[in-house]
């Protein structure tokens, strides 16, 4: 093919895949331009993912009608004039794309009324066709955008189902709210109200909405400041932080925001999680929210497509200032408690004693219930589970070490079991062959459990909620975000059903919903854990059912099971060299 230039309606589309990626980013640009226009109100509603319809509506200046048409052209804006503007930007968009990038991804529609207008217009922009008429309109502007990404459709195939978009728009949503918490933010999704902020302008009020009011009761306010050489200020930091008793298995709930942009930033997102050394479990990451400011020629923030990415003049210093500021809060927090009681308060030394009350599931099936030396009800259950062929050898257990693994001895030698990850994968195995059969029983609860989520668990579960009815755990929509349980698999009976719940929604994040995943979430959640002490007879039970798991060797989340070193091996460490 001879070297040509581009037709303009193609490089608007190439364009248009960097500033817009999905649904969400689309979200992003449209509250961003809501709040350079001064807006005080800002309503999203989507449907569809977003894919469908995407509505943003907000209270601000509204466009003049002169310049409608034009802001719609690529890198048209009225928010910069000349390159030097860039080192002291006080608003969130700069370069005139995201107008012109959806208006050639959709169709797009605008009705605005400038403040100082009497009368409003209707702007409709798609195909190369722009119509405009005169409307009766309030002041402020309502951008539309219907069918995103359906001339497209490589984009289009790369979008996740409509479940994962409507989180990703939420926390887009949930973010800009709390950095902009004298903004009153609505959100509705396919008819429903996800998340609304009052617009009252305290942070801690947008918090416990968007991360729940259990989580926000867990975090301390965070509150720094640090001066260049000249006095004057060059960072400043607030925001909450979470306590040691609240952490997540992921680091996707450490948002951060810089002059009022949202961005990712891995090396802040460490400097968060170093302020907590040695205090959290490993693996555990923090929740945070940290609202950062510094003067507009302090960082660079023209350095990424979506400006998700931005550059600092001086990156150590807003390293060991963030890192400092969560560090304090922290402590502060445990004021006159001693480092030991920061450990106890985090959970970390005693979690398994809160969690031993819990018998381990797979002894509550049938048999005798009997009562150990811990006062715990037993059932032990010896049979074997089923005729599935055998996958490892006969394994006979000889104990349990660090109440983490099961020593075995089996005709090759030694092995040594990851307790947690065995009975994940049997748990995992038990209910893919139960689903498959029909066999899954749920028992009714005596008492029915109710349980309030964050907005986006609350979403989350309601995505998966058809799964987990497949699997025996029947929940009904309660009240806003709250939840009722009526039955439980008995794998999980007499499980907490918020930390069943908790626990099961962690893994579910950022996973598809399908059920293998929920399956696996489950897995995880009723686990025995690592630290639990574990009779002969429970252990035994646990071997014997892995011992016929088709991948006895890795747990559903890919874990190693188990460790095994052959006779061979045994006796060449002893051999005299
Ligand atoms: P940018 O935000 O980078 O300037 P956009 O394509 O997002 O580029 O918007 C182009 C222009 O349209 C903006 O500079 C602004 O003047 C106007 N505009 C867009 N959205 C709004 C809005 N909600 N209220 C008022 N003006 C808007
Ligand atoms: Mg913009």
């Amino acid at each position: 093919m001879p070297i040509q230039i581009l037709a303009d309606d193609v490089v608007a589309r190439i364009a248009a895949g960097e500033a817009v990626e999905r649904p969400a980013s689309a979200v992003k640009e449209l509250i961003e331009n809501a709040i350079d226009a001064g807006a005080t109100s800002v309503h999203i509603e989507t449907s569809g993912g977003g894919r469908r319809l995407l509505r943003v509506s907000d209270n601000g200046s509204g466009i003049r009608r002169e310049e409608i048409e034009l802001a719609f052209k690529r890198h048209a804006t009225s928010k910069l004039r000349s390159a030097e503007e860039l080192e002291a930007l006080n608003t969130l968009g700069f370069r005139g794309e995201a107008l012109s990038s959806l208006a050639a991804v959709s169709k797009a529609t605008v009705v605005t009324r400038h403040r100082d207008e009497a009368m409003g217009l209707r702007f409709a922009s798609g195909a190369g066709i722009n119509r405009c008429q005169p409307i009766g309109a309030p002041a402020g502007t309502v951008v539309a955008v219907e069918n995103l990404f359906y001339n497209t459709p490589a984009r289009l195939k790369f979008l996740k189902n409509d479940a994962t978009e409507k989180r990703h728009i939420h926390w887009v949503v949930a973010r800009y709210a709390m950095a902009y918490p004298g903004i009153a933010f609505v959100l509705v999704q396919d008819g429903r109200e996800r998340f609304h902020s009052s617009g009252s302008g305290q942070l801690a009020d947008v918090v416990a909405k968007a991360f729940g009011l259990r989580e926000y009761n867990c975090m301390v306010a965070v509150e720094g400041q640090e001066r260049a050489g000249n006095g004057r200020v060059a960072i400043g930091i607030r925001g909450f932080t979470s306590n040691l008793t609240l952490s997540r298995a992921r680091r996707d709930r450490i948002i951060l925001f810089v002059n009022g942009r949202a961005i990712q930033d891995s090396s802040l997102t460490h400097a968060v999680i170093q302020a907590y050394d040695g205090l959290l479990k490993e693996r555990s990451f923090p929740l945070a929210v940290l609202l950062i400011t510094t003067p507009p020629d302090f960082v660079d923030v023209n350095v990424h497509p979506t400006k998700a990415e931005i550059r600092f003049r001086d990156s150590q210093q807003v390293f060991l200032a963030v890192q400092r500021a969560v560090r304090e809060a922290i402590l502060k927090k445990a004021d006159g408690e001693t480092v030991d009681d920061l450990w106890s308060a985090s959970g970390f030394t005693d979690q398994y004693i809160q969690y031993k009350p819990l018998p381990p599931p797979w002894q509550r099936e049938s048999g005798t219930a009997l009562v150990d030396e811990q006062g715990l009800q037993y059932a032990p259950d010896l049979a074997e589970p089923s005729a599935r062929p055998r996958t490892l050898p006969i394994l006979r257990v000889v104990g349990q070490v660090g109440a983490a693994y099961i020593v075995a001895e089996g005709p090759a030698g030694l092995y040594l079991v990851d307790q947690n990850a065995a009975h994940e994968r049997v748990i995992y195995q038990q209910f893919t062959e139960d689903h498959a059969q029909g066999r899954i029983s749920s028992q009714v609860q005596a008492e029915t459990q109710t349980v309030l989520l964050s907005p986006e668990d609350a979403q989350l579960l309601e995505s998966v909620g058809d799964q987990l009815a497949a699997l025996g755990i029947e929940i009904e929509l309660f009240g806003p975000n709250a939840f009722a349980c009526r039955s439980l698999p008995e794998a999980a009976a007499g499980l907490q059903l918020d930390e069943l719940l908790t626990r099961m929604l962690e893994q579910l994040r950022g996973a598809e919903p399908q059920l293998e995943n929920v399956i696996k979430a489950l897995a995880g959640a009723v686990a025995v854990r690592s630290g639990q002490i574990m009779t002969p007879d429970e252990m035994r039970s646990l071997i014997t059912r892995l011992e016929r798991c088709p991948n006895p060797l890795s747990s559903p989340s890919g874990r190693r099971v188990l460790i095994h070193l052959s006779s061979e091996q045994l006796a060449d460490q002893f051999r005299i060299r």
